[in-house]
């Protein structure tokens, strides 16, 4: 599978970033269409392309921009998450750095559709460059009459931590207080950023808007399955000959991007194990790997697209070692608030280190399989719910790895 490349087209230009090159190859275009359409129009064209969000929840976005009360007065906030830090994800930077002008564009889009006349993008403190060109561009479209006439953007950094990709503790941080998530409901398009109604739509979500409304919904639909329309970006890592970004309809399967795409499988050549979507997906086994990496296919297969981060393992790989690796960036990554998260992650990543370390106990495995399972479904966040995909998965399905380390197991 080829397939055309719809938003990394320009990546090849070494002045993608700026406002010339993307005039040139026909950006602004679907802004000037959407000024012209109803708000109404624009979320049904979006609903029926298919567009699911692109961040790791896979919200079908044109359903969520319809949750805004039709009778609301006050403002509106259009808020976008930039803040990309799932391990092994790293392609809203490609957008940031190299397509900055698609999001803008993609936010007028949104903002007209939602009646939004404030938008905010929370970028990942670490993303200096990334941040760097994104403002420079908004700076352009400001110069170039885009902004200002109805949308103002303002550009927030994060300071670094995970959960404030986390929508309803990115906006707490947005906001000046400490970045913990809220329990839902109510839910940000009803209550959300400074208690306004709010939409979180992700980088990557928002640049396909342009181009959905440049060339129709049966278009965007066309090119994916029955349930999600597009293309997306995998962020391709680990054990391949081309680590990459690729850009891919969903229908693709795991196995041709690994193979097709990626070049195959370096290390001893054997592949052994592939996260599909970013470090909270559960693992896959080498041969589970015939499986579409859309949103449905994913979960059909007992794991989730996420945000496309899809990191590939060979048979040297030592799969507790992955795991102690997943297992001490969660115990470091909760935010605290929740005793099943705050506890359990702290555990299980000390339990997995004294697995790696040969000190294990004959009980480890089944004690966290059991705190694992108990914990899931009971917190404030999906935070918790994303660490136990990994933990329970890396050891049911490699479980004879784990015993090997364990004295008398
Ligand atoms: Fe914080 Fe974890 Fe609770 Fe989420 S689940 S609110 S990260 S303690």
């Amino acid at each position: 599978m080829s397939g055309e490349a719809i938003l990394m087209r320009n990546f090849g230009r070494s002045d993608s970033h700026t406002i010339r090159a993307y005039v040139e190859t026909g950006g602004y275009q679907g802004w000037a269409k959407a000024r012209s359409m109803e708000p109404t129009a624009i979320v049904d064209e979006v609903k029926r392309a298919n567009l699911r969000g692109l961040g790791g929840a896979g919200f079908p976005t044109g359903t969520k921009w319809s949750f805004i009360p039709k009778n609301h007065t006050g403002p509106v906030y259009l808020v976008i998450n930039a803040d990309e830090g799932e391990p092994g994800t790293f392609k809203d930077r490609y957008l940031l750095e190299r397509d900055p002008h698609a999001l803008i564009e993609g936010m007028l889009i949104a903002a007209r559709a939602i009646n939004s006349a404030k938008g905010f993008v929370y970028i990942r403190g670490e993303y200096v460059e990334p941040w760097r060109r994104f403002s420079t561009a908004v700076r352009e479209a400001y110069e170039a009459g885009h902004l200002g006439k109805g949308l103002d953007i303002v550009v927030h950094r994060g300071a670094g931590a995970y959960i404030c990709g986390e929508e309803t503790g990115l906006i707490s941080s947005l906001e000046g207080k400490k970045g913990w998530p809220k329990l839902k409901p109510p839910f940000p398009a009803i209550k959300g950023a400074f208690g306004a109604p709010t939409i979180v739509n992700n980088v990557e979500t928002l640049s396909h808007v342009p181009h959905i409304i440049n060339r129709g919904a049966a278009w965007f639909a066309g090119l994916g399955t029955k349930s999600q329309g597009g293309t997306r970006m995998y962020s391709v890592s680990g054990r391949v000959v081309r680590p990459a970004v690729y850009e891919a309809p969903v229908g693709i399967t795991l196995r041709q991007l690994i193979y097709d795409r990626a070049g195959g499988v370096t290390g001893n050549g054997r592949l052994k194990a592939v996260v599909p979507g970013g470090s909270s997906a559960a693992i896959l086994t080498a041969d589970e790997i015939d499986v579409t990496m859309d949103v449905d296919g994913l979960k059909n297969a007992g794991t989730m697209a996420g945000s496309a981060g899809v990191i590939v393992m060979d048979e040297t790989v030592s799969i507790p070692e992955a795991l102690m690796v997943v297992a001490r960036f969660y115990a470091h990554e909760s935010c605290g608030q929740c005793t099943p998260c705050r506890e359990s992650t702290g555990w299980i990543y000390k339990m997995t280190r004294r697995i790696v370390e040969g000190r294990g106990q004959k009980d480890d495995l089944d004690t966290i399989l059991d705190v694992a399972k108990r914990g899931a479904g009971t917190t404030i966040c999906a935070f918790y719910d994303g660490a136990v995909g990994p933990y329970i998965s890396y050891i049911e399905k490699f479980r004879a790895e784990f015993e090997a380390l364990i004295p008398h197991a």
